[in-house]
C-alpha cells in the first residue's frame, strides 16, 4: 500500500520484492502495526517523506535468509557520528532515517531493513500481537521512563500506546488514571479492564492530583489540562511526533517546578529493554486486525479513535 503524494489515500500497487543490500534483512511481513504517526505522514503533517512511500514502522517479519522473526521499529538508521549519536542519544540523530517515512516500511508483503536496528521478537507473542510493541510499546515505555517514578500516573488518550503503558505502570505498582475524549465509553472501559482505577473526560477535572502525565493524543489543549492535574514537581510528557498548537496558559500552571517535555523517537537500548520487559509483565496487546489492502480504512479508524487497543495490518 503506497503513498504516492502527500494527503493520500494509499494505493494498492504491485511492486517487485525489494532486494536486501549489505547488512540488510529481507523480511516477509507477517504483521505491521498502524500508528498515529502514519497518519501524520499520510496527512502531510511531517515534512518531506520519501515519495512514493510504503508506510508502516511496526513490522513483524520473517527473516527470509536468517530464519526467525525480526521486528522493525521507527528508528531505521543513524549516522553514528553526530554529537547525539556519540552521547547515547541516537534518537535525536541529526541525520536519522525513519522507517515508513524516509525508508519504505511494512504496509507490504515484503520489506528490507538494516539488521542493526531490528529486534528479535519475543517468542510469547503471536505476530499481530507483537506488532504494537514496536512503536506503541517502545515509545510508551520511553515516555513512562521520562515521566519519572511518580505513583499517580495520568494517561491522556487511551489508544495503542496507553493500553500498553497502563499495564507496565500497574506492574510497577503505580496507580493509573485514564483521560479520554468525553463519552468515549469503549476506551474508558478498556482502561478500567487494564487496571486503571479511574477513566473519564480529559478536559474535565481529574479525580485527584497526579504525579505525572503522558499525553498521547495529538491535541495541544491537553497540555494545560494535564498541567492543571499534576502536583508540584510533576512531569508532563508529550509522546506524539505532532500535536496541534498548545494554547497559552497562565504561568501558575507551570510554577512549582512542574516540567513539560517531549519524547522523540527511540534508541535501540529502549527497544532491547522494553522487549525484554514486555513478556515479564506480561503485556497483553489488544489488536484489531485488518487485511493489508484495507490500510486506508484502518488509518481512518485510528484517526477517529475507533480502534480498541491497536490496529494491525496483516498481509
Ligand atoms: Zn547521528
Ligand atoms: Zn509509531
Amino acid at each position: 500500500m503506497v503513498l504516492e503524494c502527500s494527503r493520500g489515500p494509499l494505493r494498492e500497487v504491485e511492486l517487485p520484492v525489494p532486494e536486501a543490500g549489505p547488512g540488510q534483512a529481507l523480511l516477509r511481513v507477517r504483521a505491521c502495526g498502524v500508528c498515529r504517526t502514519d497518519l501524520h505522514v499520510v496527512d502531510g503533517e511531517l515534512p518531506d517523506p520519501k515519495l512514493p512511500l510504503v508506510p508502516g514502522h511496526q513490522i513483524v517479519g520473517e527473516d527470509v535468509e536468517g530464519g526467525g522473526r525480526l521486528g522493525v521499529p521507527w528508528l531505521g538508521w543513524t549516522c553514528g557520528e553526530c554529537r547525539y549519536c556519540r552521547s547515547g542519544r541516537e534518537n535525536l540523530c541529526d541525520r536519522a532515517r525513519f522507517t515508513g517515512y524516509h525508508l519504505d516500511g511494512g504496509y507490504a508483503e515484503y520489506a528490507v531493513a538494516d539488521r542493526r536496528y531490528c529486534f528479535p521478537i519475543p517468542e510469547d507473542y503471536p505476530d499481530a500481537q507483537a506488532a504494537p510493541l514496536l512503536c506503541a510499546g517502545l515509545i510508551g515505555y520511553r515516555s513512562l521512563r521520562l515521566a519519572g517514578d511518580g505513583e499517580r500516573l495520568g494517561l491522556y488518550g487511551f489508544g495503542a500506546s496507553a493500553h500498553i503503558v497502563a499495564q507496565v505502570a500497574r506492574a510497577e505498582g503505580r496507580r493509573v488514571f485514564a483521560f479520554t475524549r468525553k463519552g468515549d465509553d469503549a476506551a474508558q472501559q478498556l482502561a478500567l479492564e487494564l487496571g486503571a482505577e479511574w477513566a473519564g473526560d480529559a478536559l474535565g477535572p481529574a479525580p485527584e492530583e497526579l504525579d505525572a502525565a503522558i499525553v498521547f493524543a495529538p491535541s495541544g489543549e491537553l497540555v494545560p489540562a494535564g498541567l492543571r492535574a499534576i502536583a508540584k514537581g510533576g512531569t508532563l510528557v508529550c509522546a506524539g511526533i505532532h500535536m496541534s498548537d498548545i494554547p497559552s496558559f497562565p504561568y501558575e500552571l507551570l510554577w512549582g517546578e512542574r516540567v513539560v517535555r517531549s519524547v522523540a523517537n527511540l534508541t535501540r537500548r529502549d527497544g532491547e529493554e522494553f522487549l525484554a520487559l514486555a513478556p515479564r509483565v506480561p503485556v497483553r496487546t489488544e489488536v484489531d486486525p485488518f487485511p493489508l489492502e484495507r490500510a486506508n480504512e484502518a488509518l481512518e479508524r485510528v484517526r477517529d479513535g475507533e480502534v480498541r487497543g491497536a490496529a494491525v495490518l496483516v498481509p
